[in-house]
């Protein structure tokens, strides 16, 4: 038996279900890459609001583009869109819930016109992505939006098989229909988000016709935000230890970290939901609360990442049940990091960190330092070198955050501290391996290596407080070196 409305009835006891009527619920948002992070953050929080009897023009209709959606498309069909979420507590605890707040799903390819006449209909208020930070065809190098992509939308705008081209033939036809525009909300985990969307779609639609762009700068919003729920990817162990638990087939559940998060810009071309009614934190700038998350959570995995490794710890929740390390991390947020972010309304920056460490803790989630690691050499210069910069402006120490450069850079020898081999995934490998060798005959080297970590590199403080800590670790292993970089605080 498959999970669905008709066999509801049969789910085992322990299982929340949806107590409001899903046919009073009438659509508004359209969210393309309806995957894992949507189902666990969007979805439940929309499905909270229906169940405090709010926001129920508000449903969600969801889209899938890809060939890999077809997956979805079936299952969504089969359970008339209904599926479960499962958090996974720290102690072990899993909280079920079956979520109602999709009330449709639309695979576009099966009619691609049929969709684009959806959102050109007044209904279609908010159209939200979570297509991945590379689905914006933003080329890393100019940071444009990569036109050669979409050459086949261009020249076929009323079959479009993109996002770019489905979406902005829809604001075409509102344009012309004298519909008024809606809101694009980006939820991919990109800094400024929205203004990469916004670059997006506006690229696309003026390679079709300037006074298209135009209408859509000045009729569509396009809001940041910052987003955050640990949501691993859906294992069949997960699936059918989910499935037993409920009695019925869920032939796609969804698991996460008790944690959510979602600091959104309030600006909406045709309404919004009640948001700030459940977990939302609505605020003219994310821009702080992004400076935030980079320099507190992904620094702090950088910062745990390289010297877990090396200590031969396999998964966050092992590098994190470690007091040194915990110690560490912590210290680095709180005497480097904390000093170089701006104020964050609504925010208490102590139990945020505190929090922080209690999710890397979580032994349910399952993740993995090697992950951590995959691609650092992109990482570094994005979460760590700032807090660098930062500080050197102003004169103050860089001792823990220029440790975490290191430890990047000893991991870069591809073995732990017993000598055991490490597997370096890293897009830059190449000069990576060259950095490596270059820096084992002398760290101050690391001035060569503007075109990874950028100018830091040339500043002499920074130079002489690698050396320093690099001879240590190379010499006397991370457990020493550790205690020696912590013993001064
Ligand atoms: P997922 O693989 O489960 O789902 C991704 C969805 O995006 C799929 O439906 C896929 O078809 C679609 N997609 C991929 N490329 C696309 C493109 N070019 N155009 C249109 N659709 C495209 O992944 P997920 O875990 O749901 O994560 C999606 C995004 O959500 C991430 O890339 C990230 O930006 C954001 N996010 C994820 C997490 C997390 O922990 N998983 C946390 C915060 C934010």
């Amino acid at each position: 038996i498959i999970l669905n409305p008709l066999t509801l009835n049969k789910v085992k006891d322990g299982v929340r279900l949806p107590t409001y009527d899903r046919s009073e619920i009438k659509t508004g948002i359209f969210h393309f890459g309806v995957g894992g992070f949507h189902r666990a953050h969007q979805a439940l929080i929309m499905d909270n609001l229906f169940t405090m009897g709010l926001a129920k023009d508000w449903g969600i209709c969801g889209v899938g583009i890809m060939p890999v959606d077809q997956k979805m498309r079936d299952v969504m069909r089969d359970q008339n869109c209904l599926y479960t979420l499962v958090e996974k507590e720290s102690s072990g605890q899993l909280n079920y819930r079956v979520i109602g707040s999709i009330i449709e799903y639309i695979y576009a390819p099966d009619d691609v016109n049929a969709l684009i006449e959806r959102l050109t209909k007044p209904e279609a208020r908010i159209v939200s992505l979570t297509i991945t930070e590379g689905g914006y065809n933003t080329n890393p190098v100019t940071g444009e939006f990569d036109l050669s992509l979409v050459q086949d939308d261009l020249k076929n705008p009323k079959n479009p098989k993109t996002v770019f081209g489905i979406v902005v033939e829809a604001l075409k036809r509102r344009k012309e229909r004298g519909v008024s525009g809606f809101t694009i909300m980006s939820c991919d985990n990109l800094q400024e988000n929205g203004k990469i969307a916004k670059k997006s779609f506006l690229s696309f639609a003026e390679a079709i016709d300037k006074d298209l762009s135009t209408w859509i700068e000045k009729n569509v919003t396009f809001p940041c935000s910052m987003v955050d729920r640990i949501t691993p990817v859906t294992t069949e162990v997960d699936r059918l230890k989910i499935s037993e638990k409920l009695g019925v087939v869920d032939q796609w559940p969804v698991v996460c970290e008790p944690f959510i998060q979602w600091v959104l810009e309030d600006d909406f071309a045709a309404g919004r939901p009640t948001y700030e009614k459940n977990i939302v934190q609505l605020v003219k700038n994310v821009a702080p609360y992004e400076l935030m998350k980079l320099r507190l959570i992904n620094a702090g995995h950088q910062a745990i990442a390289y010297f877990g490794l090396l200590l031969d710890h396999f998964y966050v929740h092992e590098a994190t049940q470690n007091d040194q390390i915990v110690k560490y991390l912590q210290s680095y947020m709180d005497f480097e990091a904390t000093s170089t972010l701006d104020p964050v309304d609504g925010i208490d920056l102590n139990q945020y960190k505190s929090t922080i460490i209690k999710r890397f803790q979580n032994p349910n989630v399952l993740d993995t330092l090697a992950r951590l690691a995959v691609d650092g050499s992109d990482r570094i210069p994005k979460f760590v070198i700032p807090v660098i910069e930062d500080r050197l402006t102003k004169c103050e120490s860089v001792w823990l955050s220029t440790s975490v450069v290191v430890s990047f850079t000893r991991y870069l020898n591809g073995v732990d501290d017993k000598g055991k081999k490490i597997q370096i995934v890293d897009r830059m490998n190449e000069k990576l391996s060259v950095l490596d060798k270059k820096l084992r005959k002398d760290p101050t080297a690391i001035s060569d290596a503007q075109e990874i970590f950028g100018d830091v590199v040339k500043n002499k403080i920074f130079i002489s407080t690698f050396k320093e800590i690099y001879e240590k670790l190379q010499n006397e292993g991370a457990k020493k070196t550790l205690d020696w970089l912590l013993s001064k605080y």
